[in-house]
């Protein structure tokens, strides 16, 4: 799939903004890329509509060209898609928070547990793994077998216990006494669903009464899976996936389809077989996987640079009439602190850099942190309004700050020299006049 948004997205590259026609070809590509990669129909046919929507609606955005613009449309079409939000596993108030896994036969479920086991464990939880697939006595083992690996302890069955749900009284007593916070439960998978699996798992469910009944789902079994999760759904209730096996060549479909079909989101998936290859689900991150552009992320800064050059045009427009506030000033210190420090800032400016021998670096920083805690300590009326500063608040402020009259004095007044200044230089010549101004 990721090769075909590949070549779509390719051919869009160099052309403008898209015509009717164009938007036609390019959802059509697009639409034949989803169902290869077996995305179910109907989903198949509201994303298209949807993006046709934003295509046509689209104005190219800021910082970006057309066909990045285009890009960023369908991006932001898949995230939502998979889900906007990451959803996070939801924890009991009253411990222990009881997790149950379910799924067919081979999809994860056992390998899931033990990673979910480590995932908690890693944050200091004290876990507990149950053992609960008794149709096959390797199960159990191979459960305890993970459990010792991750230092996590099993609870298995008695001698002769077949079904799992006599097993409960036990499991109870120990998550006491042993003061478990998360409890996992693993349970038993046939190849296809079947009603003896349905009813054991409903039991389960009866008498555990997990905060999460999740699925587990093979992201390589495509389509069927989202059958399957509807099954499982209609007759346990499922609070939501975890795909496993997206380390191999899945075609993404199912992962795609799910959350629009079931309205359940997909909450960790599985990217390999080892203990630490389990990761919560990032519908931004999977949506950039898929459509395989690793220049994404740059896409995304673009964008998100454009919205401060944005902010820049205001400050522009706002000086020239005079009206920048120490709320503006405050918010530019901030926002210079953010893209490093004044060493590194002098150098991005061109021309510069010659200026750089002559400039106390340390000073203007700790210059800079002085003036952010001195306006942080004026209220926003007094930031609008520097003018009504008088002696009494300016002592408050001092105190405030923990620096002195003087020293807000001086901040006040070079205020009034940046206002003074950004005013002068945004008048037609108003470099020329800044220069004269300088010493
Ligand atoms: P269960 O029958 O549902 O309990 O499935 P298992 O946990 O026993 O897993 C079946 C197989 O899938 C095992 O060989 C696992 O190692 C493998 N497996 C599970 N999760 C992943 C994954 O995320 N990636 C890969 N590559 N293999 C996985
Ligand atoms: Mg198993």
């Amino acid at each position: 799939l990721t090769e075909r948004f590949d070549r779509v997205l390719r051919k869009i590259t160099g052309r403008g903004l898209l015509s009717e026609a164009q938007v036609d070809e390019t959802l059509r590509e697009i639409r034949v890329a989803l169902l290869e990669a077996d995305v179910n129909l109907d989903v198949v046919k509201s994303f298209t509509e949807q993006l046709r929507t934003r295509l046509k609606g689209a104005e190219v955005k800021e910082g970006l060209t057309p066909p990045q613009t285009v890009l960023k449309e369908v991006f932001d079409e898949v995230v939502h898609l998979l889900g906007d939000q990451k959803a996070n596993l939801q924890l009991s108030s009253k411990p222990p928070t009881v997790i149950m896994l379910m799924g067919l036969q081979g999809s994860g479920k056992t390998t899931t547990a033990a990673k979910l086991a480590y995932h908690f464990r890693q944050s200091g939880r004290r876990v507990l793994l149950v053992a609960s697939d008794l149709a096959r006595l390797a199960a159990v083992e191979q459960l305890k077998v993970l459990g010792e690996q991750i230092n996590v302890p099993v609870v298995g069955p008695e001698e002769g216990v077949s079904n799992p749900r006599d097993m409960f009284p036990k499991v109870r007593k120990k998550w006491i006494e042993g003061m478990h916070e998360v409890v996992i439960l693993d349970t038993a998978g046939r190849l296809s669903i079947d009603q003896n699996l349905m009813k054991e798992l409903s039991d389960l469910r009866e008498l555990y009464k997990p905060k999460e009944a999740l699925l587990v789902l093979d992201a390589m079994t495509g389509q069927e899976s989202v059958h399957v999760a509807k099954a499982f759904d209609e007759t346990i209730g499922i609070d939501g996936v975890i795909f496993t096996k997206l380390d191999g060549d899945a075609r993404g479909g199912a992962i795609l389809s799910i959350r629009s079909v079931m309205g359940k989101p997909i909450k960790f998936v599985g990217v390999g077989e080892k203990i630490d290859k389990l990761e919560p689900f990032h519908p931004d991150r999977m949506a950039s996987r898929i459509i395989g552009m690793g220049d994404i992320q740059t896409l995304l800064e673009k964008a998100q640079s454009a919205v401060s050059a944005e902010k820049a045009r205001q400050i522009v427009t706002k000086a020239s009439a005079n009206q920048i506030s120490l709320e503006d000033f405050l918010e530019q210190i901030r926002s210079m602190k953010k893209m490093g420090s004044a060493d590194e800032l002098l150098s991005m400016i061109p021309g510069a850099s010659s200026l750089k021998s002559q400039v106390d670096f340390e000073k203007v920083e700790s210059e800079m942190k002085r003036t952010e805690a001195i306006i942080l300590s004026m209220t926003r009326m007094e930031r609008l309004h520097p003018e009504k500063l008088d002696g009494s608040r300016r002592r408050r402020i001092a105190k405030g700050s923990g620096t002195t009259v003087q020293t807000v004095n001086q901040v006040l007044k070079q205020f009034e020299q940046v206002r003074k200044m950004m005013k002068t230089a945004l008048k037609p010549n108003g470099m020329r006049a800044l220069k004269s101004l300088l010493p």
